[in-house]
């Protein structure tokens, strides 16, 4: 297929290359040019105008934010496409951002197919993702090549691609609260003076031996936080996400307000850069152990 993909950040660069691996034509768009031009030299056809990217039968958007997906996408890419194009949204956005776009792309004739994903950028490299898809039964059947070529399964959520969002958004609040369960545990075994490793080989070999206790657990009695899988400030926006979606229809998260702050905390803390699982340094720096 001629796509175009914009946004090449961590999850992007990988998921394109996987686009250009798997035979299709790809023109690619990013804010700072160097991603592109490192893709250009695998077969990809870097472009100066994210327009230029909504030129083609398909356009897959990876980017940071709403405030990213308003003004690319929104902004520039929707205006100058052509009816019948079909766009993958693949950034974790607000539910009502994708709603917003559910509006707009109907009225521009483009078809939107919500894809948000669940894997970090190494799964993403290794086209391993799960994908979380919601649009009209024909748009996501169109999609299909293009996210085998990025995933290891497509999970049908809905026929709406806002539904995408809101799912992506409860699992990642989910995910949050594992962190944050951990961090406190592991603070206070460390408090006591025990290794917090020990009490991480036990959970995530029995009661929660589960990919998110095992790695992010390894991660937080590690310490190990950097580079970044999914910087922190990406952490704050799913949980205030999934908090706005909750307040539409009246669904309170209490656990997703103290999250709310702990990530402030981390962020005032100078944690920006790190993965969001640095967080954890809030329950430790409570603890004396900071
Ligand atoms: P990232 O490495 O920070 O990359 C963000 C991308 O968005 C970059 O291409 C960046 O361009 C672009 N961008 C940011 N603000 C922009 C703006 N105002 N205008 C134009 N472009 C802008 O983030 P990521 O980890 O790839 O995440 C991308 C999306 O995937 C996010 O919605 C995230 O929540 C989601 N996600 C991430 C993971 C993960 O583990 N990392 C997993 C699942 C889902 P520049 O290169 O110019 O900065």
């Amino acid at each position: 297929m001629d796509i175009g993909f914009v946004g090449l950040g961590s999850m992007g660069s990988g998921m394109a290359r996987r686009l250009v691996g798997a035979g299709h034509r790809v023109k690619v768009w990013n804010r700072s040019p160097g991603p592109a031009e490192a893709l250009a030299k695998e077969g990809a056809e870097p472009v100066s105008r994210p327009e230029a990217a909504f030129g083609g039968e398909a356009v897959v958007s990876m980017l940071a934010n709403d405030a990213a997906v308003r003004e690319v996408v929104l902004g520039q890419g929707l205006p100058a496409a052509r009816p019948g194009l079909l766009h993958l949204s693949m950034s974790t956005i607000t539910v009502k951002l994708c709603q917003e776009m559910e509006a707009a792309h109907a009225r521009a004739g483009v078809l939107l197919v919500g894809a948000p994903v669940l894997g970090r950028p190494d799964v993403a490299a290794a086209g391993q993702l799960n994908i979380l898809a919601a649009g009209e039964e024909a748009a996501v059947e169109k999609a299909a090549p293009l996210l085998a070529a990025m995933g290891r399964k497509t999970w049908r959520i809905g026929p709406r691609p806002h539904q995408a969002s809101l799912v992506k958004l409860a699992v990642n609040f989910s995910l949050a609260a594992a962190i944050e369960a951990m961090s406190e545990a592991f603070a206070l075994v460390e408090a006591h003076g025990l290794d917090p490793h020990i009490a991480h080989e036990l959970m995530s070999g029995t009661l929660f031996a589960a990919p998110a206790y095992q790695g992010y657990g390894r991660t937080i009695a590690d310490r190990a936080f950097e580079p970044a899988g999914f910087k922190l400030p990406l952490g704050l926006k799913d949980v205030r996400s999934a908090m706005e979606a909750g307040e539409a229809v009246g669904a309170p998260m209490p656990f997703a307000s103290v999250m709310r702050d702990n990530f402030l905390d981390a962020i005032a803390h100078g944690d920006s850069e790190k993965d969001w699982s640095a967080v954890s340094q809030v329950a430790r720096r409570r603890a004396g152990l900071v």
